[in-house]
């Protein structure tokens, strides 16, 4: 922080893996209370000078900054594969998006101008400014390390803030690499921190002072406590919770499509993409044909280290990967019928070791799942994807808009009559229509409904902008004789 590394000035640490072998790879030193007020501080100071800092000259940096991002992107790909475990080309593509807000920041400038209206009384002007807030904090989960903060700190620099980063303490170096890269493009020390840790660091940016807003990503459980416990303390929030994204499938579909994007959807990042796809609700005329084509797909996945050219690697932690084949086994247990079972898989692993120990677990599917099991009812964040079959269009929708989340969806169909019906018709924030995955680009925003988002604002695009400044209008006139005179009335104008 504010441009120095520091080993913090806690006792407690954490332990970081690499997935695809089970080794602990690393130890992290988890956040105290005095290295929370030491990033406040250090953005705090920073703040003064950067919030005056010329557009010209931020703008300047933010394209040294994505210059560096582009060229070093392979390097960070390699780091968020060693402590994440998703595969190489997958970490690249998470990059790649998250450079997009990068690029959006570039040109952000045309939408942190006010307006003016000259005469709006006579020979009074009213115009309006965006300002920052300040010190603003991004929390982020350990899903996607670079691309979930690069989400907002683009567009909080841009817009002359100053950050304290808490990236997730599974797989924290992403983070490290990217201040580097910030403070490489000529970004003044202060302004990007990074704060390690766990409880203790996010409780103490809820609570602090000196924090303006907070841009948070993680489970629901914890998005919703964030969300409370910071707007109590006065601040702005957003707070994105988890998810259960439903791919309806209706009976006019290309089903060799559906069955591509299902597999893509539903195992690609082993399933630990908040937009994963993890209910395939398929109408019963298809269901029978659509299964056996997933089925055949998933045959050919190749599950092993990231580094090797498979298509799909471990989950992040033992932990993790015990919890997701719990819910394999409580699947079993509730009657639904196990296609594939991903407790049986044989990874492509580095070494008899690495293939033992490594946190493996195969692309699962279940078929004829009940709304009522807890594999449809629970995000379960894993390779599991659960097949419901529904006798048409209106079961369908009825049993996504019961869901308590509402973060991705997708409709596979050619009858545009129906996509542009359940576009208009479904409770659900981001929706694809033939895209299983669909993650708006940069200048959109994007977040769910429901339980999938705490608070009314959306990350990135122009609610990002929105997010990340204040309003202010000023009423202005030079004054001359004709405007003296005394009149209590309420100013009107003429
Ligand atoms: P998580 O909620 O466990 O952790 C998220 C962040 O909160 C981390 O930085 C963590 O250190 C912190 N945290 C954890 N427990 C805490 C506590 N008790 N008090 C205060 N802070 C705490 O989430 P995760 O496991 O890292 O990420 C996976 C989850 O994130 C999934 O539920 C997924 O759907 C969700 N997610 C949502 C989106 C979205 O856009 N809606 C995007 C990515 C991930």
């Amino acid at each position: 922080m504010a441009g120095a590394s520091t080993p913090g000035s806690g006792q407690r640490v954490g332990d970081v893996y690499d997935p695809a072998t089970g080794r602990r790879t690393k130890t992290l030193a988890l956040a105290a209370e005095a290295d929370v007020q030491a990033a406040v501080a250090a953005a705090k100071e920073a703040f003064e000078g950067w919030r005056d800092t010329s557009l010209a000259r931020r703008t300047t940096i933010l394209f040294a900054f994505r210059e560096l991002l582009n060229q070093r992107k392979g390097e960070l790909a390699q780091i968020i594969t060693a402590e994440h475990g998703k595969v190489v080309s997958d970490a690249l593509g998470e990059v790649s998006r998250g450079q997009e807000i990068v690029e959006l920041a570039c040109g952000v400038n045309h939408l942190l101008k006010g307006a003016f209206a000259e005469n709006a009384s006579t020979k009074v002007d009213v115009y309006s400014l965006r300002q920052p807030l300040g010190v603003v904090s991004i929390i982020s989960p350990f899903n996607f390390p670079a691309m979930v903060p690069m989400w907002f700190f683009p567009l909080a620099i841009a817009a002359g803030n100053t950050v304290v980063l808490k990236p997730s303490e599974k797989d924290p170096s992403a983070a490290n690499f990217i201040a580097q890269l910030w403070k490489d493009a000529g970004l003044p020390d202060g302004v990007f921190n990074v704060l390690h840790g766990d409880k203790v660091a996010v409780d103490g940016l809820l609570e602090h002072p000196d924090v303006a807003s907070v841009s948070f990503v993680g489970s629901t459980p914890i998005a919703r406590y964030v969300y409370e416990s910071a707007t109590r303390h006065g601040k702005r929030v957003q707070a994105l919770g988890g998810a259960k994204n439903h791919m309806l499938v209706l009976p006019d579909a290309d089903l060799d499509l559906a069955a591509d994007a299902a597999v893509n959807g539903g195992f690609g990042s082993a399933g630990e993409r908040c937009m994963a796809v993890s209910a395939l609700v398929a109408v019963d005329s298809i269901a029978d044909a659509l299964v056996e084509k997933i089925t055949e797909r998933v045959a050919t996945l190749r599950t092993g280290d990231g580094r090797r050219g498979c298509d799909m690697g471990p989950l992040v932690t033992g932990a993790h990967r015990d919890k997701v084949a719990g819910y394999v086994e409580a699947g079993v247990a509730e009657g639904a019928e196990l296609v594939v079972d991903g407790r049986e898989v044989v990874p492509d692993a580095a070494d008899d070791d690495a293939a033992a120990e490594g946190f493996w677990l195969g692309p699962t599917l279940f078929d004829k799942v009940g709304a009522d099991m807890s594999i449809y009812t629970e995000e379960i964040f894993g390779p599991v994807l659960s097949v419901v079959r529904v006798g048409g269009y209106q079961e369908g929708l009825d049993l996504i808009n019961a869901n308590r989340y509402g973060n991705g969806v997708a409709i596979f169909t050619n009858d545009g009559g129906a996509a542009r019906r359940f576009r208009n018709e479904v409770q659900v924030g981001m929706v694809g229509i033939n895209v299983p995955v669909p993650v708006p680009v940069g200048y959109f925003s994007f977040g769910g409904w429901k339980q999938s988002l705490f608070g009314d604002t959306h990350a990135h695009g122009t609610e990002g902008v929105h997010f990340f400044t204040r309003g202010k209008v000023v009423t202005e006139r030079w004054l001359d004789p004709s405007h003296g005179g005394l009149n209590l009335g309420f100013p009107q104008n003429d």
